[in-house]
C-alpha cells in the first residue's frame, strides 16, 4: 500500500527527415524507441497511422505501466494552444491537426510544441528546474533553435511561436534567410553562417597576410569540403591562426545576440548545446567579453553560461516530458 506509481510518457519528435517515437520515464530514460522515415510517405493520414501503430505496440508491450500521454515536438511553426502544425517547411505540411487526430485514435492526452521548445523543456526539467527559474536553452546546429523558460514555465507567446532567437535580425541588410527576413542570426552562427565566415576570412586575409595561405581551412575549401564546427575546431586545436580568429568572431556575434537578450530578460542562465558547444574553449572568452561590453553590468554579471554536449534523444525526451508541465 502507498506504493508510488511510476509515470511514463510517449514522446514523438518530428524532424525534417525522420520521426522518433519513444517511451520514456520521468527521469528521461528511454525504454523503447522506433524511428520512422518521413522521406517515403508524407501523407498526413499515413503518418498518423504509422505513429498510431507504434503507440499501439508500446501499449501492448508495456500494458501494466502508467502512461500519462503523448507529447509531440515538431519542427516548423507550431500552434501550441490549438494543437496544429501550421507549417512544416522541410516536410511541407500545412495545417496539420495532429493533436486532435492522435487523441481520437489513441484515447490519450496529447500535447504539441515546437521541437526547440520541447528540447529546451527537457533540458530544464531534467537538470535545472531546482536551480533556475529563468533560462534560455539554445541549440546551435544547422539552424539556431531556442526555448525560454520564464518563471519556471515554458514561454510560448500568445500563439506558441515565441523563442525564435535564430531569427532575430542581426544585420538589417544581411544575408537572406529562408524565413523571408534578411540578416537573421542563424545565417551567421549556424552551420551555413560558419562557412560564410570562413569564406570571408579566407578572402580578406588572402589580400593582407599569409594567414590564409597557411591555413588548413584553405585546403578544406579547395577540396570543397563543407567545414563543419568539428573541422573548424580540429583546425583550431592544431593552432591554425585563422581558425582561432574565426572562433573569436563567432563568439562576438553570439555574444552580441546574448547581450540583447540579457538586457531584455535578465536571465539566470543560458544553456548552449549542439556541435558547436564542444569548441567552447575557442570562443567562450570572446562571448563573455562581448556580453560584458554590450549588456548592462547587472544582467551580464548574473548570467551563468552553461556549455553541454547534446544529449542523445533530447528532442523526443523533452517532447514526452511536456506532459509534466501542465
Ligand atoms: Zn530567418
Amino acid at each position: 500500500m502507498g506504493q508510488k506509481i511510476q509515470k511514463y510518457y510517449i514522446g514523438v519528435d518530428i524532424g525534417g527527415t525522420k520521426i522518433v517515437i519513444a517511451l520514456i520515464d520521468i527521469n528521461g530514460n528511454v525504454l523503447f524507441k522506433k524511428i520512422l522515415s518521413t522521406e517515403l510517405n508524407l501523407n498526413k493520414n499515413v503518418v498518423i497511422r504509422n505513429i498510431s501503430e507504434i503507440i499501439d505496440e508500446i501499449k501492448i508491450i508495456y500494458k501494466d505501466i502508467n502512461i500519462i500521454g503523448i507529447g509531440i515536438g515538431s519542427a516548423g511553426i507550431v500552434l501550441y494552444n490549438k494543437g496544429i502544425i501550421k507549417f512544416s517547411p522541410n516536410i511541407g505540411w500545412r495545417d496539420f491537426y495532429i493533436v486532435s487526430q492522435l487523441q481520437k485514435i489513441s484515447k490519450m492526452r496529447v500535447v504539441l510544441d515546437n521541437d526547440a521548445n520541447a528540447a529546451a523543456w527537457g533540458i530544464f526539467y531534467l537538470k535545472y528546474k531546482s536551480k533556475y527559474n529563468n533560462m534560455l536553452c539554445v541549440t546551435l546546429g544547422t539552424g539556431v533553435g531556442g526555448g525560454f523558460i520564464l518563471n519556471g514555465k515554458m514561454f510560448r507567446g500568445i500563439d506558441g511561436t515565441a523563442g525564435e532567437i535564430g531569427h532575430m535580425t542581426y544585420i538589417p541588410d544581411g544575408l537572406e534567410c529562408p524565413c523571408g527576413n534578411k540578416g537573421c542570426l542563424e545565417r551567421y552562427v549556424g552551420k551555413y553562417g560558419l562557412n560564410m565566415l570562413i569564406d570571408r576570412h579566407l578572402k580578406e586575409e588572402a589580400q593582407k597576410s599569409n594567414l590564409a595561405k597557411k591555413s588548413l581551412l584553405l585546403d578544406y575549401k579547395k577540396e570543397n569540403v563543407i567545414v563543419d564546427p568539428k573541422l573548424l575546431e580540429a583546425a583550431a586545436e592544431k593552432g591554425d591562426e585563422l581558425a582561432l580568429k574565426i572562433w573569436i568572431e563567432f563568439g562576438e556575434i553570439l555574444g552580441t545576440a546574448f547581450a540583447t537578450i540579457l538586457n531584455l530578460l535578465n536571465l539566470e542562465a543560458i544553456h548552449i548545446t549542439g556541435g558547436i558547444a564542444h569548441a567552447q574553449k575557442f570562443f567562450e572568452k570572446a562571448l563573455v567579453d562581448t556580453i560584458k561590453r554590450r549588456a548592462f553590468s547587472v544582467p551580464a554579471e548574473t548570467v551563468k553560461l552553461i556549455f553541454e554536449e547534446k544529449k542523445q534523444d533530447m528532442g523526443v525526451i523533452g517532447a514526452g516530458l511536456l506532459l509534466e508541465e501542465l
